[in-house]
């Protein structure tokens, strides 16, 4: 970049340079040319004083002084006096322009390629008191070569300049990259940099930020699972342990080992769902996905949850009708049975829950409401948390990990479905699963 912006600083400068060059020299000659005419007509004027005075005699002194003047007296027809350049005095000159002009209006001047002499000139003729015209010419090189003495000079200015130029757009170029070298990308906002790029580092904060943010979660994860691991072997290690010892009578047995059953299932389900979870995570889960009608789902998922639902004392009732989306099997029925599962489990007894399934014009959905304790509004956006629990005890007794919901927000993603939230405590909840991508909030109020 430092490379890249000295070059394009170098170029900007030479081509600066080498035009004002070029230009300072057009000028030079155009004002050298000028000057180079306005002192021919000086000399003209000079010339022909002295001819009215002393006569055309006074011109012959001019002859071998060896100057690039050339003078030439033309009798009114046009026929050469006296020319500098002896060839030149046997052409007629009327047809010359600074001629006819001098004729006319006392005096003329003209630049042209001489027929004589094969170069460029400036002329300037005046008419002298006896009617003759006294014509004085240069040649225009003599202004070139003027400008050109200038172009050395010129061009030691220009190598100087460029010198500077190149120096410059090096400090320039490092201190222009060094703001961007000196950036603390851990904390990129606390830098003092260009206005320019503060989008960039606005981004580059956030994506720490969201780094941070999964980093924390995933030690948060393993200590939350260490300790739902834990809790159930040392339940198991602490039976086994009586057993060995004898002191659990022959009648207790059974007991005990129903209870290291119990405890050991939980902890299968528990490492099955945290695979579910990273699995999901990794995105691994590579599912295909078909037609499925919701409603034929939902009947199932409710005829397989009765007996559960009925040891809990509550009445379990299926409406809507026949809804088709695509979508991976396994996820719905996982999501939808996740939270079915829920709303038996967080009610109360004598209590119901409802498992609603069809279409609407915002796409098919999944309606369950259930009779049960209802969750904080407080909390309703923290039920989604992994291993996040209301009542911790209560999910304890009931053999809840708090992964339940992680696992069917995370299903639901992949289903491009979402899952909205709303409860009134002590009276029951109500969960809706969209399958319409339009966005909304993630909880509304109970109607
Ligand atoms: P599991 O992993 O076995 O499902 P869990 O049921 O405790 O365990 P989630 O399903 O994630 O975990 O639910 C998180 C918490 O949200 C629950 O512990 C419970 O406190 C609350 N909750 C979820 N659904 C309901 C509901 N229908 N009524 C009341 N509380 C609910
Ligand atoms: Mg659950």
């Amino acid at each position: 970049m430092k490379k890249k912006i000295q070059r394009i600083m170098i170029l900007f400068i030479t081509v600066t340079l080498v035009i004002s060059y070029l230009l300072m020299f057009l000028l030079a000659y155009a004002r050298i040319r000028d000057i180079a005419q306005e002192n021919l007509r000086n000399e003209a004027a000079y010339f022909s004083a002295i001819v009215n005075r002393f006569g055309d005699e006074a011109l012959t002194a001019m002859d071998g002084t060896g100057t690039d003047l050339r003078i030439t007296l033309i009798s009114q027809d046009g026929d050469v006096l006296y020319d500098t350049d002896e060839d030149a005095k046997l052409e007629n000159h009327a047809d010359r322009p600074e001629f006819q002009k001098a004729l006319k209006n006392g005096s003329g001047s003209s630049v042209r390629r001489s027929d004589t002499m094969g170069v460029d000139l400036f002329y300037c003729a005046v008419r002298l008191e006896d009617g003759t015209v006294l014509r004085i010419a240069r040649p225009v090189r003599s202004a070139l070569f003027t400008a050109l003495q200038f172009l050395p000079l010129m061009g030691l200015l220009l190598a100087g300049m460029l010198l500077v130029g190149v120096r410059y757009s090096r400090r320039k170029a490092d201190e222009l990259v060094r703001p961007i070298n000196e950036l603390k990308v851990d904390e990129p906002l606390s830098s003092d940099t260009y206005e320019e790029l503060r989008p960039l580092l606005v981004r580059i904060d956030e994506q720490n930020k969201a780094k941070d943010a999964v980093a924390n979660m995933r030690k948060e994860f393993t200590a939350n699972v260490s300790h739902e691991l834990k809790t159930p072997l040392t339940s198991i290690s602490g039976y086994a342990e009586i057993m060995k010892d004898g002191l659990v009578k022959a009648q207790d047995v059974p007991d005990f080992a129903n209870r290291i059953y119990r405890e050991s299932q939980r902890m299968i389900t528990l490492v099955e769902d945290i695979i579910k979870l990273s699995r999901l995570d990794e995105g691994e889960m590579e599912e295909i996905e078909e037609d499925l009608d919701l409603f034929d789902l939902c009947r199932e998922i409710c005829d397989n949850l009765v007996p559960y639902a009925e040891k809990h004392c509550v009445r379990m009732e299926l409406k809507g009708s026949i809804c088709h989306v695509t979508a991976a099997r396994r996820l719905v029925q996982e999501m939808i049975m996740n939270i079915v599962d829920n709303a038996i489990r967080y009610n109360k007894p004598n209590g119901s829950v409802t498992v609603w399934a069809g279409g609407t014009i915002g796409g098919a959905r999944v309606v369950v409401t259930d009779t049960g304790i209802g969750i904080p509004e407080d909390q309703l956006d923290r039920i989604f948390e992994r291993f996040y629990r209301v009542d911790k005890s209560h999910s304890r007794e009931t053999g809840g990990t708090g992964l339940g919901l992680s696992i069917a927000k995370h299903s639901a993603e992949l289903c491009h479905a979402r899952i909205y939230v709303s409860s009134r405590l002590g009276e029951g909840t109500r969960m809706e699963i969209d399958f319409d991508e339009s966005e909304r909030p993630l909880h509304k109020d109970l109607t």
